[in-house]
């Protein structure tokens, strides 16, 4: 079940459908040849989130005529619906985190209130400017915009069709207006054909519903419905343990919601270190969360969620104002349709099958990148790269071969949790040519100075020497501002000065501990 079914159908407003009368009265033959002309380009590129404008820009720098075809509004679901926002509203959540540590630093605040409208203006506010940025440039790069549904028809082009119904319907700002009536957002009115040298696939993905989900329940949610709620809820029952899960169990605890957070597996996070993990279940716990492990969810109707508890196999009956579902993805786009076309598809995953050097489909004019080659929601800087890859490789750029790195490899992530938590790099198997260190921020001068030493640095490395980084995990409070230091070699760090004292400076720290070169910090060393 789609975002879009939950709730009745909108047809758009007059001024977007077509207005037959006035087409007619057109001089036909001449509008379609300068149609042609106009709609001819070297690349198209459909979707504007993070892997379509970082594609259609990059081809345009290179001297590619682009155009770009979206559905939604500008900058896709990153900007518009997920990260951004979200990130957004953590900001006041960390607020609150810090007005309930104020008394530590000799700041008494009595009293406060959680204002949610402006809450929700600084939301609104921050994801128009992402959306006018992205406009700016392409603009700046002379980017031809369509707003309109794209259907590939062949290897070389596409038809737009109009759009029938906004992607997000019955979502409000914080002023109770439509987000899509801006002027971003002019969606054409009749199908237009254009026709590319090459064409990139970035629609990204979107929420899929379990089967236990009752259909058309007004009560249960996805986390961008959750986002644009017009108020805080009162209890909330949070489906999946995994990335989204655990940042909306965060953000809305802080916010005063009563959290249940369900998830099936033994532990949250279940892709991350158990060290990690824990730490995590640790703090939601502290702050009041309810966490149900190895729950398997039964039935979710109109607030009502049925779980079934693994360990002693017994049913349980949750009630709440909301529930959320934060597990579960589909393609944006008709997979069939690209199979028919030539495309292979990776069957199990409903992901576009890529060579991960260029992002070539098995059609050599079609690329795809992003979340339709992914089989969950990628990491932005890993589509961003893909974006590159594929737009690097359409214009011949040469040293495309040469700017290839194994991407996921080196590609950090942050899961924005109240502290957050950071990774780079896979950890490895355990064997007797790994080595595993910790290092905990109470060492940090920093860290001490702002009373932030909760959390530590958990590092796998090779024991071959020199010694490199496998993988890096870490939770903390400025975890994502220091994850991506850990991508430059080892003995480098130690050689960089670093300012003082700052939390950068646990890095430096951390690395030296490593190399048997601490001057006074400490790790652990766990085998
Ligand atoms: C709530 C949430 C928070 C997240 N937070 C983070 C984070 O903090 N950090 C991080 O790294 N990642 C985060 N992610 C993941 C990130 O959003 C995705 O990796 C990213 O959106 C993928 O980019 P994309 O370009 O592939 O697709 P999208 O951003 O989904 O953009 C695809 C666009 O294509 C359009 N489209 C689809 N089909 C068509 C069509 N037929 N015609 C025209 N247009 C079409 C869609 O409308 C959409 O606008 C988050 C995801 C969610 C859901």
């Amino acid at each position: 079940m789609s975002t879009t079914d939950l709730i009745d159908t909108v047809e758009l407003s007059e001024n977007v459908s077509i207005d037959n009368e006035q087409d007619q009265s057109m001089d036909h033959n001449e509008e379609e040849q300068t149609q042609q002309e106009q709609h001819q380009f070297d690349v198209i590129v459909i979707g504007s989130g993070p892997g379509g404008y970082t594609s259609a820009i990059r081809c345009a720098q290179l001297g590619k005529s682009v155009a770009i075809i979206e559905r939604d509004l500008l900058g896709g679901h990153a900007v518009n619906w997920g990260c951004i926002p979200l990130n957004a509203m953590i900001a006041s959540a960390r607020f609150i985190r810090l007005i309930h540590e104020s008394v530590r630093y000799g700041i008494n605040i009595s009293s406060h209130r959680i204002d949610y409208l402006r809450i929700a203006r600084h939301r609104d506010e921050v994801v128009k400017k992402a959306r006018s940025q992205i406009k700016k440039f392409l603009e700046k790069y002379h980017i031809q915009v369509y707003t309109g549904v794209a259907n590939i028809i062949d290897k070389n082009h596409i038809i737009i069709k109009p759009i029938q119904k906004y992607t997000y319907i019955n979502v409000y700002d914080a002023d109770g207006r439509n987000p899509y009536e801006t002027d971003d957002y002019i969606p054409i009115r009749a199908d237009i054909e254009i026709s590319g040298k090459n064409i990139i696939i970035a629609s990204g993905i979107e929420y899929n519903f379990p089967n236990f989900v009752e259909t058309n329940d007004t009560k249960t949610i996805d986390p961008t419905q959750l986002l644009w709620h017009k108020n805080i809820p009162d209890s909330l029952i949070i489906i999946g343990g995994g990335v989204l899960g655990c940042e909306f169990a965060s953000l809305y605890r802080h916010l005063r919601s009563n959290i249940i957070l369900i998830e099936k597996n033994s532990r949250l996070l279940k892709f991350m270190d158990e060290q990690v993990s824990f730490a995590v279940e640790t703090h939601l716990k502290d702050i009041g969360v309810e966490i149900i492990l190895n729950a398997y969810v039964e039935r979710v109707s109109k607030g009502e969620v049925i779980i079934q508890l693994q360990q002693t196999n017994t049913k349980r009956t949750l009630l709440s104002s909301l529930v959320v579902i934060c597990t579960g993805r589909k393609s944006t786009f008709d997979y069939e349709n690209l199979q028919n076309l030539g495309i292979n598809i990776d069957q199990e995953h409903s992901t576009i099958i890529i060579n991960e050097n260029t992002c070539q489909t098995s059609i050599p004019t079609i690329y795809a990148c992003g979340g339709v080659v992914s089989s969950c929601w990628s990491w932005i800087p890993c589509v961003i790269h893909q974006g590159y890859l594929a737009a690097n490789r359409i214009s011949e750029y040469e040293d495309n071969s040469k700017s290839y790195i194994p991407i996921n490899l080196v590609t950090p992530f942050v899961i924005n949790v109240i502290p957050a938590v950071a990774s780079v790099g896979e950890v490895p198997k355990l064997t007797d040519d790994v080595l595993i260190y910790t290092f905990k921020f109470q060492s940090n001068q920093r860290a001490i100075i702002d009373n932030q030493t909760w959390g530590f640095i958990k590092m796998w490395t090779t024991r071959e020497e020199p010694k490199k980084f496998l993988a890096v995990q870490l939770v903390h409070e400025a975890a994502a501002e220091i994850i991506e230091y850990y991508n430059i070699p080892l003995r480098e760090i130690c050689l960089l000065p670093f300012a003082h004292p700052t939390y950068t400076e646990s890095v430096k720290e951390a690395c030296e501990y490593v190399l048997g070169q601490s001057m006074n910090y400490e790790g652990t060393y766990l085998n």
